[in-house]
């Protein structure tokens, strides 16, 4: 294989997945929805598809659309992109983040990302030819942190790239308005683009919600903001995302991106140009039944002795297995299926940095609350 591939072997979530597979395990492992998309969405894009819509959309996206996530985006956040040329349909998220680091980055190129950080990331910064720098975020004892001095002490002369995540896969970690501000500060400083990844932008359950660093002073100008309707609306097989930002930074994602996909999903598009408009009210019941999920969760392990860590939005609760005797998540995870059976995925999977702490390991609560309990009984019957 070329070097551009080389180790990047099968993903955790993979190989998890099958162990699910294989012992019957609950599977609290991989962020994939047990819960229900939208009754009408489903009818609509059946509807679509029957009635002959199947052929290429537009390349950037069917116009309707691009429509909907520009005024999504001016209703959430008051920030205004033209569909025209401001607003690019992707494959997923996916294909938005390695479009935007192909064609923003040149070899030899750094992109900083917080570490942990969504394990796309570092592969999509090495098929740009560029070097993904880590920046810890620190545990603060019940979630993490940002370090704005480190951030800083990782900036060089070689910095395309910012890229971001809030709310963060893995931790559950919202970005505060103040981190975001010190973000946005050295962004700013060392004139950085950033791209920022919210697919889970609706599903934030306590605090304030969801914010923007695209909405500071400064930042639309150097921000690509990612997100899908993966997460959004239980339909992360669809695989349908998007991109907003200035014309010049959409501009290099879309040049990437058509030799990449050139365009996918015409029904879910067109469907959830429709969808989107109502979103806000869906997304409500939504995030009572995830919030229900993710308390139950957190109870549950805290009953089991593996501490949760505080988890403020998205699909994830990390624990620390110490308690259990273990230091090795990796070696937990593959052990846990037979032992309790439970799967789970090792924190250490969105780590990049060699010397990042392995005591901790994910647990998603994208799922039947049922599944869910479940998992919990099992746990606290295998402590
Ligand atoms: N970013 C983050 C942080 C994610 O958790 C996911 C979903 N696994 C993605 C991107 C990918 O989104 P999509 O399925 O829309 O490609
Ligand atoms: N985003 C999901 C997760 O973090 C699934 C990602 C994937 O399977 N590639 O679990």
């Amino acid at each position: 294989p070329a070097a551009r591939v080389r180790g990047l072997g099968t993903s955790v979530f993979t190989e998890m997945t099958e162990l699910a597979r294989s012992t019957g395990a609950v599977n609290l492992g991989q962020g994939v929805p047990e819960l229900d998309a939208p009754a009408a969405l489903l009818r609509d894009v059946a509807e679509t598809v029957l009635a002959g819509g199947n052929q290429y959309p537009p390349a950037h996206g069917f116009p309707a659309l691009r429509e909907a996530v520009a005024a999504h985006q001016l209703r959430r956040y008051g920030l205004s992109y033209d569909p025209r040329d401001e607003v690019l349909v992707t494959t997923g998220a996916t294909e938005a983040l390695a479009a935007a680091l192909l064609g923003l980055c040149d070899p030899g190129d750094e992109a900083i990302a917080f570490d942990p950080c969504y394990d796309a990331y570092p592969a999509g910064a090495r098929f740009a030819g560029a070097r993904l720098v880590p920046v810890p975020l620190a545990e603060d004892g019940d979630g993490f942190v940002l370090d704005a001095d480190a951030l800083r002490a990782a900036v060089t002369r070689r910095t395309r790239v910012l890229l971001l995540n809030t709310p963060h896969n893995p931790t559950g970690k919202v970005f505060t308005d103040g981190e975001l501000a010190a973000v946005a500060e050295v962004c700013r400083e060392h004139d950085l683009t950033v791209v920022t990844d919210e697919v889970y932008e609706h599903l934030v359950y306590d605090g304030a919600g969801h914010r923007t660093i695209a909405a500071l002073p400064g930042m639309r100008e150097r921000t690509l903001t990612v997100s899908s309707a993966g997460k959004t609306f239980n339909v992360t097989g669809w695989k349908v995302g998007w991109v907003c930002g200035p014309a010049h930074l959409v501009a290099a994602v879309a040049a990437a991106k058509q030799f990449l996909t050139y365009a996918s999903g015409t029904p879910y598009q067109e469907a959830l140009a429709r969808a989107l408009g109502g979103v806000e009210e869906w997304a409500a019941e939504l995030r009572a039944a995830l919030r229900r999920n993710r308390d139950l969760l957190s109870e549950g392990l805290a009953r089991a002795g593996l501490r949760p860590l505080r988890a403020d939005a998205g699909y994830f609760v990390q624990a620390d297995i110490r308690a259990w005797g273990h230091a090795d998540g990796v070696r937990f995870c593959r052990e846990l299926p037979l032992h309790a059976g439970v799967v789970a995925i090792p924190t250490s999977a969105f780590q990049m940095r060699p010397d990042a702490p392995s005591y901790l390991v994910r647990f998603s609560f994208c799922r039947r609350e049922k599944s869910v309990v479940e998992a919990v009984e099992k746990l606290v019957a295998a402590m």
